[in-house]
């Protein structure tokens, strides 16, 4: 007997006659013999529908009320998801974050997991129950309901089979599992059969949402593999692994992120110690940075621009504003309006040319780049946001076609 987790994501509970296609995949593998933990997010976009209601009446309410609201679309899944199953003739208990035994930091709306106490969830399968654990969520020390982050029912699959030490671990969404580029907006990307940890967390970070990126860190840090498959088709999935067995691929993906802004600060004096000032003011507010431009100086001054994502733009700026301005700055420009595309790849370490090849797709489709960041595994363009989906199509087209 195995014990296998398996996830379902919003599309795959959107209504009733999803709810119990789930059941059906729920309870065949339960009745192979197995033991079976399901994780489950909101139903469709309701999560999405709950940020709205929020945002109608407080659009700055505290991070403690939005998660108390956000958590509530998984409540209302696993119950729906339970009861399907008792339709089918089987035995299932569901639990909230709490109840699974989901201890997280108190950093609302983006709480880390620092514990999972499966006490609960263990006694329920020893009683020959399936268990159905609403993702997403935990409880802080404070006793109070907390959110992973948006996408964070991933990462709560990933912990229960860590701290169960779950033979399997599937992730089931509406694609069929990894493929070379989004396939909802490129039609002839292709799924992959595996792929490393590595270039999954640069893929799912790059933008990939396919898997949550904290996710796959949790999957590597505790060796977990990974199955992402559709919970319509049924045919096999992407395995996400330590080491693929294939010939490592030039590159495996294309990623797209849309949620990022540009920081501009311009005419600054050319003198040491500028850039870790204004970069601590940032780091100071939590406020991570991304791809980093700096001008070569001249007449005793230079740029610097740098990346943010999109939704602590505003702030960021805010920060700096009178800041730098004191310290010598002529202007700071903000926009939003741009996107990261990039290619990740564990072959491109051993190639020559892979980020020419890049640039020379962008070229071909007449798109400007405004920044360009490279690591041993990745190369990310910023571009105007307009472009973003020709940009990815014309990458994959030269990659892969
Ligand atoms: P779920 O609700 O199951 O968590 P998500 O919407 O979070 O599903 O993630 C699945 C979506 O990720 C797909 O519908 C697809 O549009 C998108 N996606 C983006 N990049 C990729 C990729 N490289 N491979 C597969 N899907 C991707
Ligand atoms: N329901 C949450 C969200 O929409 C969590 C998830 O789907 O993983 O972000
Ligand atoms: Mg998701």
């Amino acid at each position: 007997m195995s014990l296998i987790v398996q996830k379902f994501g919003g599309t795959s509970v959107r209504d009733a006659e999803r709810v119990m296609n789930v059941a059906k995949i729920v309870t065949d593998t339960y009745a192979k013999g197995n033991d079976v933990v399901v994780v489950v997010s909101a139903q469709g976009d309701f999560t999405d529908v709950l940020v709205a209601k929020q945002e109608e009446i407080n659009p700055n309410a505290s991070r403690r009320e939005k998660d108390m609201l956000l958590a509530a679309g998984e409540q209302i899944s696993i119950a729906l998801l339970a009861m399907a199953i008792e339709k089918l003739g089987y035995h299932a208990v569901s639990l909230l974050g709490w109840q699974a035994g989901f201890e997280t930091s108190s950093a609302h709306t983006s709480a880390r997991i620092k514990r999972v106490d499966p006490s609960r969830i263990k006694a329920a399968l020893d009683k020959r129950n399936i268990v159905i654990v609403a993702g997403f969520q935990g409880l802080s020390r404070f006793g109070d309901i907390t959110t992973l982050g948006r996408g964070g029912s991933d990462t709560s699959a990933v912990a229960i089979a860590a701290a169960m030490h779950a033979d399997l671990c599937q992730i089931y969404t509406d694609v069929e599992g990894v493929f070379t580029a989004d396939p909802r907006k490129v039609p002839n990307a292709t799924k992959l059969k595996e792929i490393s940890y590595d270039e999954m967390l640069e893929l799912a970070t790059l933008g990939a949402q396919v898997l949550n990126n904290r996710s796959v860190e949790m999957a590597k840090k505790y060796n977990i593999e990974l199955e992402v498959l559709s919970s319509l088709t049924r045919a096999p999935g992407t395995i996400v692994k330590e080491k693929t067995r294939m010939e490592k691929m030039l590159i495996s993906g294309v990623a797209k992120d849309t949620e990022v802004a540009r920081i501009s600060v311009m005419g600054v004096p050319n003198n040491p110690g500028l850039a870790f000032k204004m970069f601590s003011k940032l780091s100071k507010k939590g406020i991570n940075i991304d791809i980093i431009l700096q001008s070569i100086g001249h007449d005793g001054k230079k740029d610097i621009s740098f990346t943010v994502a999109k939704e602590r733009g505003q702030e960021a700026v805010d920060a700096l504003k009178d800041y730098m301005l004191d310290l010598g700055a002529k202007e700071i420009l903000y926009d939003d309006n741009v996107a990261k595309i990039s290619i990740v790849g564990a072959g491109m370490e051993s190639h020559a040319g892979v980020a020419t090849k890049m640039f020379e797709a962008l070229y071909d489709a007449q798109i400007n780049i405004q920044m360009i960041s490279t690591s041993e595994i990745k190369v990310s363009v910023l571009i105007d946001a307009k472009y973003a989906d020709k940009a990815v199509a014309a990458i994959h087209e030269k990659f892969f076609d």
